[in-house]
């Protein structure tokens, strides 16, 4: 394989707590790599890491064959890796279709994008977004009438709206319904047609719906990597989830 991104022998310490101890990953172009693991387990830390926001101790990350270890959480947003954090960061005030507007590439703050001219490129990009997220129907809605799991997607179409390569989304389906939680496995494999995606997930349903690939964390290591299968059929797995 010739990843994307490359996490090698990674270390996150805080203040002494070891959070992440030597972690190897690798992600292919228009992979989806799903991270499961007990609370605590490191999977968030992994992602803040990935982005520059946990520091980095020792180990190398690299994206498109480029060190990007400890840079900073803008460079990293630039190079295109984008990052969607648990809790729902949307304009509530405004309409599906202008949160969007704002998060494009280039909008460079609310101002400016209000302020510039709605090209009929720049319409045809969100409309786009619109359709994988599957809100094109709610366009002009305000985003403080839809629902939670709704709210969620708009989210995930303000990261799309920064054309990131790699995908990085931390528990999507945290609150959603089973209806809900089951279109977005639908939206990421959509988005995982032209870019690669690493997903935080507990919910099994949905891990079996989307997952390619799925990485075990366990207090700040990688138990097991492989299919669904290999992975529930593990002994040390069972033991992290039931044995306790
Ligand atoms: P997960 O996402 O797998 O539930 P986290 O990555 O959030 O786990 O956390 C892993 C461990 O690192 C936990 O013990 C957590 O308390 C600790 N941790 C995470 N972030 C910080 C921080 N900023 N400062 C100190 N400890 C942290
Ligand atoms: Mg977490």
């Amino acid at each position: 394989m010739n990843p994307i991104l490359s996490v090698q022998d990674l270390r996150v310490v805080f203040a002494g707590f070891q959070a992440l101890k030597g972690i190897d990953l690798e992600v292919g172009k228009r992979e989806i790599v799903t991270i499961i693991g007990p609370n605590g387990a490191g999977k968030s830390t992994l992602l803040d890491a990935i982005v520059g926001k946990s520091p980095v101790a020792s180990g190398h990350i690299y994206y498109r064959g480029k060190e990007i270890t400890n840079k900073s959480r803008y460079e990293v947003a630039r190079m295109g890796i984008g990052r969607k954090f648990q809790n729902p960061n949307v304009y509530n005030e405004l309409t599906v279709f202008e949160n969007i507007l704002l998060a494009l590439k280039g909008a460079h703050g609310v101002v400016a994008a209000i302020r510039a001219k709605l090209t009929r490129v720049k319409k045809a990009r969100i409309e786009a977004i619109l359709e994988r997220i599957g809100l094109l129907e709610k366009a002009y809605t305000k985003v403080s009438s839809l629902s939670h799991g709704q709210k969620q997607w708009v989210e995930i179409g303000m990261v799309l709206a920064q054309d990131p390569t790699v995908v990085l989304l931390d528990e999507p389906t945290a609150g959603m319904t089973s209806d809900e939680t089951h279109l977005t496995g639908e939206i990421i494999k959509s988005i995982a047609e032209d870019r690669s995606v690493i997903v935080i997930e507990h919910d099994m349903e949905f891990v079996k719906q989307i997952a390619q690939r799925l990485v075990v964390l366990h207090q700040g290591e990688k138990l097991i990597e492989g299919s669904v299968q290999e992975v529930q059929n593990n002994a040390k797995v069972i033991e992290v989830y039931l044995g306790r």
